[in-house]
């Protein structure tokens, strides 16, 4: 199957006089005639379902859907997307491990970085995503267990250059984990480009409509984790909680990732989505090509319009030629990139203001990447305590608006932009 129809068909596939949807099965617990066949489920002999918090097959067809999209192996959905950037490190680094992170994330993912998987123990060296190799190779240590980075950052648009992380990653026996977001997998999938693990919000493009948090994680199948057997010692060697499983053994390179997630971290933390809200995420992932495509060619014109615009002062976005990272993006992503653009308007914060006041399409809304076109100034909403210079220096300077463009008629966005520019 192609993308498109992926997004439509993977995943469930209903049998002789079933329902077409997918099923909501809206049932914390599952019944068995036998106390074995319930018995060798627990003891992960057979697959199947005995309670919600490990699987539930709504979920899991969704997940598959998924895991067909990026090309992965398996996948496993969350709660949210913070929950599935957690559990993709923490499924194979503990208290005394490190981990090399892009500098350009995510600010929740940099403060779960940061500082709360800091006080669980696992430290982080943060790298520019554009360093030199000397940089980058000094930034690896022994007890190294991945590196991570986003394909497209939010809020900073940086792109990353995957085959180079992959190979660094590779060349010190650990995994490359992609945070997908933003290009979601109609745009790119990291896992062809070297990637062995993907992340999502799936709260973002693929639900798609403002309706449901969510997260993914996808493994590629691709890592070899017992060639690398010091290093990951809770996949390759035996699982006590588990009555002795070695994950890598018994379910070899395509499932012992998913698998020790969702025995382990599933089992003891427990951020499941319902299967309400994957019901609601494969509805928007259905017509998840159809809006990329759309969001970016309203980006691509939003972003020509604005830089061409006499109260705009600059206009970052890496699908505008001309932009530092317009080549890397046409090369990891030659369809399009993303539906978001940051701008700068002339005049600094005051001018921002105003302008924000007079939009009608454009919402102000803390949420980026769904159907509504939404706008954030961040100097007089979220980072409203910040003095200009603070500001700038978090990258975040106080002219900056932050447009997240939808996939309404683009000369309507357009003209409402127009209108509030002018209105300054
Ligand atoms: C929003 C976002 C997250 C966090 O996801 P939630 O669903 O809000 O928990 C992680 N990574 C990126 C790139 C995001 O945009």
């Amino acid at each position: 199957m192609k993308l498109e129809t992926k997004c439509v068909q993977a995943g469930y596939a209903p049998g002789n006089g079933e329902p077409r949807m997918v099923p909501i099965i809206q049932s914390t617990t599952f019944k068995y005639d036998s106390s074995e066949d319930m018995g060798k489920l627990f003891d992960l002999e057979a697959s199947g379902y005995f309670y919600t918090r490990l699987q539930n097959p709504t979920n899991d067809y969704v997940a598959e859907k998924i895991a067909a999209l990026e090309g992965g192996s398996a996948a496993m959905l969350t709660s949210s997307g913070q929950a599935a950037s957690f559990y993709s490190i923490f499924n194979i680094a503990g208290a005394g491990d490190h981990v090399v992170a892009s500098s350009a994330l995510y600010g929740g993912t940099y403060n779960l970085f940061h500082v709360t998987m800091r006080r669980m123990g696992i430290e982080f060296t943060f790298v520019d995503p554009d360093c030199t190799e000397e940089e980058l190779e000094g930034a690896f240590r022994d007890n190294t267990k991945a590196v991570f980075g986003e394909t497209i950052a939010n809020p900073s648009l940086v792109v990353l250059d995957i085959e180079r992380f992959a190979k660094a990653a590779h060349a010190h026996g650990v995994p490359l984990i992609i945070d997908n977001t933003f290009a979601t997998p109609v745009n790119c999938r990291p896992i062809e480009w070297g990637a062995n693990i993907v992340t999502h919000s799936t709260t973002k493009y693929m639900d798609g409509h403002d309706a449901t948090v969510g997260g993914c994680i996808v493994d590629s199948g691709h890592f070899d984790w017992m060639k690398h057997k010091d290093k990951f010692p809770g996949l390759t060697t035996p699982d006590e909680s588990y009555h002795g499983i070695t994950y890598a053994e018994k379910f070899g390179m395509g499932g012992a990732y998913i698998t020790k997630a969702t025995a382990q971290l599933m089992r003891d933390l427990g951020a499941i989505p319902s299967p309400m809200n994957a019901f609601l995420l494969n509805l928007g992932l259905e017509s998840l090509a159809v809006r990329m495509k759309r969001h970016c060619e309203n980006a691509e014109k939003v972003a020509a319009f604005l830089e061409s615009h006499e109260k705009t002062v600059w206009v970052n976005y890496p699908g505008l030629p001309g932009n530092k990272y317009y080549e890397r993006a046409k090369k990891y992503m030659p369809d399009g990139s993303c539906g978001v653009i940051s701008f700068g308007v002339k005049g600094g914060r005051k001018a921002a203001e105003e302008f924000m006041k007079h939009l009608k399409v454009a919402m102000i809304a803390t949420h980026v990447a769904d159907a509504h076109t939404c706008i954030l100034h961040p100097a007089s909403s979220t980072h409203r305590q910040m003095s200009d210079e603070e500001l700038k220096e978090c990258g975040v300077g106080p002219d900056l608006v932050r447009l997240s463009v939808g996939i309404e008629n683009a000369e309507d966005i357009l003209e409402d932009l127009d209108q509030a520019l002018s209105a300054i």
